[in-house]
């Protein structure tokens, strides 16, 4: 349909926030996509560089944090939905400064869904959608269980805590208000213009600067990893079909022990830069294992799959495939995004 609709993309500069702006903006030209985001550490416009000059798209920088600020963005540009996807999103960083994460995850939040309260009116059209984790479910054991929409919330980390108050609030302004909502939870993503102090670009970049690469414990913790690009399409469709007050999990059946995933890596980088396969492995130095430390995560899609027909489009090893190559091909934008606030967090956990 070609009906014309304001939409607030709330982290529009970071890592999966880009991929949703620019999937929006080249597939609805006639949506106005405003961008806010704050421009910390993590949000780089750098992400966005392809995208920055067409017409239907605008970034606009403010902070989640000042519920004025938010009042004055929903009503400057009349805003009818929301993609809310701003957060303090690094577990590490969680666990030294947690004040930031409920600062930004919960009263961030709290600001968006208010200042939507204040300005929409029943029987108009909008949807408040919230981006959120599969952290908030807790760890599960090793075997076949997975997370589905009904698993009880069981956060263990400042982060997760974090996003699942932000959950908590989103569900009750529905209850509460009859605020149309929609959540999504989603496992770990990788591929390009992550930011490198996640776990694949901090190893791809490792590895080709030969530099240590730290395995958390026994590197035996298990993650299911999804393509950033697959998220995206997901956040596409259930934006346009998603069930309003219903919460969807988004997840790539694709479980990897960390220590197996980084062995894919090596093999991959190694590959590309000519080297001898495997021979990084003994970059491999094991550290000390995160406090609380979640041991598996593994989320079911089917809903998604069952209502909407999603699945995940690429194969693993052709996403690290993809992933690997860009992260090489992009040194400038590694460099970019990594002098400054990077480099001093970087001393800080691994010393140099
Ligand atoms: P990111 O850290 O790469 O990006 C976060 C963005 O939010 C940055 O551009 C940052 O500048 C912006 N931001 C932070 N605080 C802000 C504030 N106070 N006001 C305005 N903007 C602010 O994170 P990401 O990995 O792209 O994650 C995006 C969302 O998806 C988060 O809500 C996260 O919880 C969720 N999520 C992430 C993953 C994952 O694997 N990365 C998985 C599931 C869900």
């Amino acid at each position: 349909s070609q009906i014309k609709k304001n939409i607030l993309i709330t982290g529009g500069a970071g890592f999966i926030g880009s991929h949703v702006v620019r999937l929006m903006v080249n597939r609805y030209p006639h949506y106005r996509i405003v961008n806010l985001d704050k421009l910390t550490y993590a949000g780089n416009l750098a992400n966005l560089r392809d995208i920055e000059k067409s017409p239907n798209y605008l970034f606009v920088r403010e902070d989640i944090c000042d519920f004025e600020a938010m009042q004055r963005v929903f009503e400057t540009y009349a805003i009818d939905s929301v993609i809310h996807l701003a957060a303090e999103s690094h577990v590490d960083r969680s666990i030294t400064d947690p004040f930031s994460f409920a600062r930004t995850n919960v009263m961030g939040t709290l600001n968006l869904l208010e200042a939507a309260r204040r300005t929409w009116k029943p029987g108009e059209e909008h949807l408040f959608y919230h981006i959120s984790t599969d952290e908030v479910y807790g760890s599960l054991p090793f075997g076949d269980i997975l997370f589905t929409e009904e698993t009880r919330y069981d956060p263990h980390s400042p982060y997760s805590a974090s996003k699942a108050a932000s959950d908590h609030f989103v569900r009750a302004y529905h209850d509460t208000y009859g605020l149309p909502i929609v959540i999504s939870n989603c496992s770990n993503n990788y591929g390009p213009y992550q930011f490198p102090e996640k776990l694949i670009p901090l190893f791809i970049n490792n590895i080709r600067h030969n530099k240590p690469l730290p395995v958390y414990g026994k590197g035996e913790n298990v993650r299911d990893w999804l393509y950033v690009e697959d998220h995206a399409r997901a956040i596409d469709l259930i934006f346009h079909k998603g069930k309003r007050g219903d919460t969807y999990n988004i997840g790539g059946f694709n479980e990897w022990k960390n220590i197996d995933l980084i062995k894919v890596l090596i093999r991959t980088v190694d590959r590309l830069l000519g080297r001898k396969e495997g021979e990084s492995e003994k970059l491999i130095t094991y550290v000390t294992d995160r406090a609380g430390h979640d041991l598996r995560y593994a989320i079911d899609s089917t809903k998604l799959k069952n209502e909407l027909g999603w699945e995940p489009s690429l194969q693993f090893e052709e996403g690290i495939e993809k992933t690997v190559r860009w992260y090489l091909d992009n040194q400038e934008w590694l460099d970019e995004v990594t002098s400054g606030d990077y480099q001093h967090y970087y001393r800080k956990m691994y010393g140099e």
